[in-house]
């Protein structure tokens, strides 16, 4: 794959201007199926933090009285522009980041179809009326908060770019939003759309090290909503920093070891189907929502796991834009080690590697960050693979007895992103979707989001819900108002 994007420079987006960083220091975007260096964009500073949030806070005073209308009019040409740029998104996004570029052209599709969702609610921010006697009239109206952080991670760079501003920007707010340093190239590019469309300062990007940039958007004193997507370690300190200087709203969305559950009943072959699906290869497992164990009925669990081990084999990793590609690359070295080192911890634990885990290190991919997708079966429920959020793609199978011991192994971490089950009886679904400890859960499907549905953890996955209309009352604040208009 060669890129068209190599070794451009690339600016931060602040007050309506493009700048470097206040320091002149850089970040490298390496792409990660070829290594080659692919552009250069702002290590920004605390002080460029500052100066995003003054901006922002500049802007609001007229971007909260800007007509709802017109906020949604300005959210669906951003939209619109896009979908125009969709294929230069998509290349960017898998040249960045390492997934297939027809993953990434369906990111740009779901970006552009969130922000036209929330700019479709922008008239749906409504307060109530309160019955409070003669002379009097009592209503709530909700308020933007001002200036919003928003900070995201690396695995849908462009998406949640996007779509994770829809919301904030209709409901009143300016934003501030850090991409993540491993791919921030798509959210510099979307600037420069948002430059010819929004008011200087209502949407500043800065880009560098969660360290320094998230960290100083996290503890902003003027920062009152904070909105986080990333891993649970960093959701954890940006709680304690966010409370040490202000008094915010935090809300998160944390990672998973998300539960498929497949009883006895379910046809064999669209669950070993799902089960593929569900791990998201086609993002190299990167996916907060992938179903990472597989816990399957004791009765058809030797039939599932070879079929399952049969299907995951033959699944090709291959360039992004390699349309026969399966799979692509490892967004970094760091998360290549890390997958490593899991399915090193699988093996050593006594766990069966079935398949693959290993990193391809001749041919055509050998300059990639490439690996085989992984399946380990004879995974106890205490190991630390079916514990612990790999963030790639290995997928573990474990098995169970009865229902209750399924509920159970699948409630059994300290996450609660996602969950699925595959059965044909009606009853067991219902008790499974009722006991499963999970914000999202699905029955006899996987993975597929349905826009105006909410998605969010419980435990450690996560506090808050995003892409409902939830996610927009989110970005505002009531404000009661109390009238005696016969004094
Ligand atoms: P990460 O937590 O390492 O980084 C996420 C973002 O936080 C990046 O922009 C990073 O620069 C920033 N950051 C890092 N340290 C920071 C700090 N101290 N203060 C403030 N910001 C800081 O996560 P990642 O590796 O980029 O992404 C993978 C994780 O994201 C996985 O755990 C995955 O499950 C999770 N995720 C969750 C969802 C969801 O909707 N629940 C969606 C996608 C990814």
């Amino acid at each position: 794959m060669t890129s068209t994007f190599t070794r451009t420079t690339h600016r931060m987006l602040i007050g309506g201007e493009f700048l470097a960083s206040s320091d002149g220091a850089t970040i490298e975007a390496v792409a990660p199926a070829t290594g080659e260096v692919i552009g250069h964009f702002p290590a920004g500073t605390r002080a460029d933090v500052d100066a995003a949030v003054a901006a922002a806070e500049t802007a609001f005073g007229s971007w909260r009285r800007t007509e709802a209308t017109e906020r949604a009019a300005m959210v669906n040409r951003l939209a619109a522009a896009l979908e125009e740029h969709a294929e230069e998104f998509a290349l960017l996004d898998a040249t960045d980041n390492g997934s297939l570029l027809t993953e990434m052209r369906r990111d740009v599709a779901a970006a552009v179809a969130a922000l036209r969702y929330f700019a479709g609610l922008a008239l749906h921010l409504r307060g109530d009326t309160v019955p409070s006697g003669t002379g009097r009239l009592t209503y709530s109206v909700r308020i933007p908060y001002g200036v919003v952080g928003r900070i995201i991670p690396f695995n849908h760079p462009l998406m949640f770019a996007a779509s994770k501003i829809a919301a904030p920007l209709i409901a009143g707010n300016t934003v501030v939003l850090k991409p993540s340093e491993h791919t921030s190239l798509s959210a510099l590019r979307l600037a420069e759309l948002a430059h010819q469309i929004l008011p200087p300062g209502v949407l500043n990007v800065v880009t560098g090290w969660g360290s320094e940039v998230g960290d100083a958007l996290a503890a902003h004193p003027r920062v009152r909503r904070l909105a986080f997507t990333g891993s649970v370690a960093t959701g954890l300190t940006i709680q304690r920093r966010a409370a040490e200087n202000a008094v915010k709203t935090v809300t998160l969305e944390l990672g998973g070891k998300n539960p498929l559950v497949v009883f006895p009943d379910a046809d064999l072959d669209v669950a070993v189907d799902a089960a593929v699906r569900g791990m998201n290869f086609t993002w190299q497992g990167q996916s907060c929502g992938s179903l990472s164990r597989v816990i399957v009925h004791d009765s058809i669990h030797d039939a599932f796991a070879d079929r399952l081990v049969d299907r995951v084999s033959q699944l090709r990793p291959g360039m992004p834009d390699d349309p026969d590609a399966d799979t692509g690359a490892i967004v970094n070295p760091g998360q290549l080690e890390k997958v490593l080192d899991y399915v090193r911890i699988g093996v050593e634990g006594g766990a069966q590697l079935r398949t693959g885990g290993d990193r391809i290190t001749d041919g055509g991919l050998a300059a990639g960050l490439f690996v085989r997708p992984a399946v380990f079966t004879g995974v106890t429920v205490d190991s630390r693979l079916a514990q612990e959020e790999i963030f790639g793609p290995v997928l573990s199978v474990l098995r169970f007895s009865d229902e209750a011991e399924a509920v159970s192994i699948a409630n059994a971490t300290s996450y609660g992103l996602t969950a699925s089950v595959f059965t044909r009886d009606v009853g067991t679904a219902h008790r499974f979707a009722e006991d499963v400890e999970a914000g999202y859960v699905w029955v006899n499907e996987v993975s597929r989001h349905i826009p105006g549905a909410p998605y969010g953890g419980v435990k450690n996955s996560g506090i808050g819900r995003e892409e409902d209309f939830d996610e927009l009352l989110s970005y505002t604040q009531l404000k009661n108002v109390h009238v005696r208009y016969d004094a």
